[in-house]
């Protein structure tokens, strides 16, 4: 049977009495299934013995003692039980908080194996958080787990109970992948893996457990996310087949003309638009690579066939631009257009609901605000989101409820790699726009030292350039000057800079400002009122101002390859050259910095970065560290476990391809396990 089949009561096992039990349901282990899958959170190698000097620099140790003495120590109420040992070399300590009765266990003159977390601590060796067994026999070596505890539990009770359960009924255990699966790839039958997570007879048998179950994670999630496509595409969609009247108006206006990529690109997404399949389609494309105009020449083709469509961007700033971008290249279609952000007046927001509950408005941009609860949209059926690694799945999945039968469309420039997005986006088609426009120079990119004569000079040769043309961008990390973070602040750059670039006016832009604010600032440096834009990263995603073409960067040690390369996409926005400077310490950089710094200055291509950035620091960056919109994982990690990832993937995808229904006879397991994963599956992606 499944694990999830083993539901006999605890009570049944070694040990376990009423009041175990009782603790054991609190922390939702009600039967032996669920006690079998909860797992070590870590081992304690008993593997050999080693001298109280040595244990010192292992987290958990098991060393050979003789007990010397017994004494109580401390304050009068708050007087415990210290036991004096002796290796052979050096003395050391027990402190027994609460445990007086080890005096009575703890014999002196007799020997015991003493397991624990040894510290230097007041002068002397000591442990206080410690395991004993008397040492009658000879040292038998073996990997002990270490279970997470709580009030009333012990290590010996789960230990025995766990191990009891294995005796008990491990023979009955079935495996959940299917067997070929499990030959083809090395892993531990599950009763296997089981044992040898819970009790691993030696470290490789550890690894061959934990990857088993690793590997079982994984496929079935793609199982998952193979049928959640297959259902979808499924779907049947009536989108009003149109002329692109719309979309060819807009063509006729536009300032420069579409780039092949660009082409190819919109080309996919109307076949998808007006196929009777609904989509959920990923756009890749580099900073700069004009993503935009293929959304807002798509939309006017939904909005063409008389249905709602909108754009979801993550900051305000953006919102607001992209809005006007519409407006500017659809001003000749007359359409009622838009935007809704936080901070509306009653008024203004009480009409744009209405417009959009009648249909009116067909197309709107905005923030997360679009899919608050009081917005009913008459029929919306296209949604678009921009730098969408900035939202978590739960925005997504929360706007396409808007609509009946929604098509979306996630745009973003940070690419994500390939392995990463098989388990994220699974069940999304992808298209990867690759080149540039025509005629773009790549950025060229320094670092250089934080010094002030350095920097000086660098200020020099900005006049000399900004005299020339052009504009320029400065970064910052804090808005004020802050005592817990050593770093410049805007604030105090700002009124530095102001005097020193005096002749081309300066102005400051960061989160805190309202809407106004921020507006009246871009568009200052939007039309060259003020040719220096003081900012923290809130410049970070989709800024446009093309002539843009200086970005500095100061404390560039604090940001994460993927923030510096969208930085850079700032500039380098039209046919001039584009320079971004990182200013740095360059003495006390870590290791991890200068590499970080090194890669960002040879590397020009966003996906090479995305993938140096993996290795580097893992997948929080590429999803928004808020809600990764990652699953959680009982064993896998993304970052180490990336080769049994697509391996699994591919499996599955074979095995789905082969047999979809899981109705052969060797998937039957397999079908039972997916079934019961289901729910949790759907509280992964949907509920978080
Ligand atoms: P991103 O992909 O980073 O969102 P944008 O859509 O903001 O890039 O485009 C960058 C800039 O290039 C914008 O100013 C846009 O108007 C312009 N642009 C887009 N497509 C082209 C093109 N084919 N030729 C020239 N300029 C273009
Ligand atoms: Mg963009």
């Amino acid at each position: 049977m499944l694990l999830d089949k083993l539901n006999f009561s605890v009570s049944t096992l070694k040990g376990i009495g009423k009041n175990i039990s009782k603790i054991l349901a609190s922390i939702g282990i009600n039967n032996v299934g669920e006690l079998l899958e909860y797992f070590p959170r870590k081992y304690s190698d008993r593997t050999r013995l080693v001298s109280l000097q040595e244990s010192l620099s292992l987290e958990y140790a098991t060393v050979k003692v003789r007990v010397i003495d017994h004494r109580m120590v401390g304050k009068k109420y708050k007087q415990f039980l210290k036991i004096l040992i002796f290796d052979g070399e050096r003395y050391g300590s027990l402190l027994c908080f609460n445990r007086d009765f080890l005096k009575n266990v703890l014999k002196i003159d007799h020997y015991y194996y003493i397991t624990g977390k040894f510290i230097f601590n007041f002068g002397e060796i000591q442990t206080s958080n410690f395991e004993y067994e008397e040492a009658i026999e000879e040292y038998k070596g073996k990997i002990v787990p270490i279970y997470p505890l709580t009030e009333g539990l012990t290590q010996n009770i789960l230990r025995n109970a766990i191990s009891d359960a294995l005796n008990k009924f491990r023979l009955d255990i079935d495996n959940e992948l299917p067997e070929y699966l499990i030959i083809k790839n090395m892993l531990f039958a599950k009763r296997e893996a089981l044992k040898n997570i819970h009790f691993p007879e030696d470290f490789n048998s550890y690894y061959k457990a934990k990857k088993s179950f690793i590997y079982e994670e994984f496929f079935f999630q793609k199982l998952f996310l193979l049928n959640r496509k297959d259902a979808m595409s499924k779907i049947n969609k009536n989108r009003k087949k149109i002329e692109f009247k719309f979309k060819n108006e807009v063509i006729k206006n536009l300032p420069f003309k579409l780039t092949d990529y660009q082409e190819k690109t919109l080309q996919e997404i109307e076949k998808d638009l007006f196929s009777n399949k609904n989509f959920s389609r990923l756009l890749q494309g580099d900073v700069g690579s004009g993503k935009t105009i293929i959304a807002i020449l798509s939309m006017v083709s939904v909005v063409e066939a008389g249905e709602q469509c909108v754009l979801m961007a993550p900051t305000e700033v953006l919102a607001k631009q992209h809005f006007n971008t519409i407006k500017k290249f659809c001003s000749s279609l007359w359409l009622d257009i838009a935007l809704l952000t936080g901070d509306l007046t009653k008024k203004e927001r009480e009409n744009i609901l209405t417009g959009l509950k009648n249909g009116e408005i067909k197309m709107v941009v905005g923030t997360h605000s679009l899919f608050s609860e009081d917005i009913i949209y008459k029929n919306l059926s296209y949604v678009i989101i921009d730098e969408q690694h900035r939202f978590g799945v739960e925005q997504r999945l929360q706007l396409m409820k808007k609509g009946e039968r929604v098509d979306l469309l996630l745009m973003t420039a940070t690419p994500i790699p390939q392995s990463l997005a098989l388990a994220l986006y699974g069940d999304l088609d992808l298209t990867i726009m690759k080149g540039s426009i025509t005629g773009r120079k790549p950025v060229k990119t320094w670092v250089i030292d934080d010094d002030e004569k350095r920097i000086y000079k660098m200020y020099e040769w900005i006049k000399e350039e900004l005299r020339k043309n052009g504009k320029a961008i400065f970064v910052y990390s804090l808005i004020e000057d802050s005592e817990k973070m050593d770093a410049k602040d805007l604030m105090n750059e700002f009124e530095k800079l102001k005097s020193i670039f005096k002749e081309f006016g300066v102005g400051f832009i960061h989160s805190k400002l309202n809407s106004e604010e921020k507006d009246k600032i871009m568009e200052d440096f939007r039309e060259g009122r003020i040719k220096i834009l003081t900012a923290t990263t809130v410049v970070e995603v989709g800024i446009d101002v093309p002539d843009a073409n200086i970005i500095v960067v100061e404390n560039a040690e604090r940001y994460g390859l993927s923030t510096l390369h969208q930085l850079r996409g700032r500039v380098g926005r039209n046919n001039d050259q584009g320079y971004m400077i990182l200013i740095s310490k360059l003495s006390n950089l870590t290791d991890e910095g200068k590499k970080r710094l090194e890669i960002i200055k040879k590397e020009i291509d966003g996906f090479k970065i995305a993938e140096e950035d993996l290795l580097l620091r893992g997948p929080g960056d590429f999803i928004g560290s808020k809600q990764s919109g990652l699953p959680e994982y009982k064993f896998a990690n993304i970052k180490e476990d990336l080769e049994i990832l697509k391996v699994a993937c591919l499996d599955a995808e074979e095995l789905f391809n082969k047999d979809k229904n899981l109705e052969k006879k060797e998937h039957l397991q397999v079908k039972i396990s997916y079934l019961n994963r289901l729910k949790n599956f759907f509280n992964n992606y949907y509920e978080r």
